[in-house]
């Protein structure tokens, strides 16, 4: 069985960086609102500061835009890739069986999983670790022998 604790494999940030495009436009407008404001706060601190309290919604705002830019990406990546690959550590999985061991990493794999994480990763982990949260299955057990029960039945 695979680990639902991870970790999960991500495209690296060569790959991502060639995905974005022309989002690069975005996430540099990003970078370079916050790299001004840093360098603000360092050659003056009480204007930075101020800066900074007074624009923190929009701050906030902005870095979580760019946050959602790249998973997104991440996200197409990752469902594009065509091969079957281990969720784990990406290592490509051709010509093996459809179910088995990861031969890099030795984690489970099944071709199955491959294609649901592929869908949507991120999903797929919050999923996985939700369920390690479940309590166990319920288990049939023999009813005992009572004359008299109290569930209403007699
Ligand atoms: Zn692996």
């Amino acid at each position: 069985m695979f680990d639902p604790t991870g970790p999960w494999w991500e495209p690296g940030f060569a790959d991502i960086a060639r995905a974005l495009g022309w989002r690069w436009i975005i996430i540099a407008g990003i970078l370079i609102v916050f790299l001004g404001l840093l360098t603000l706060i360092i050659l003056s601190p009480w204007l930075g500061i101020n800066a900074l309290a007074g624009e923190i919604k929009l701050l906030i705002f902005v870095g979580a835009f760019g946050a959602l830019v790249v998973t997104n990406v991440i996200k197409k990546l990752v469902k594009e890739r065509k091969d079957d690959f281990c969720i784990h550590c990406g290592y490509s999985m051709v010509n093996v069986p459809e179910h088995g061991r990861c031969p890099e990493c030795g984690r489970g794999y099944h071709q199955l999983v491959v294609q649901e994480y592929r869908k949507d990763p991120h999903f797929f982990r919050v999923r996985y670790q939700a369920l390690r949260r479940l309590p166990p299955r319920a288990t049939a057990f023999a009813a005992g022998a009572f004359d008299n029960p109290d569930d209403g039945t007699c």
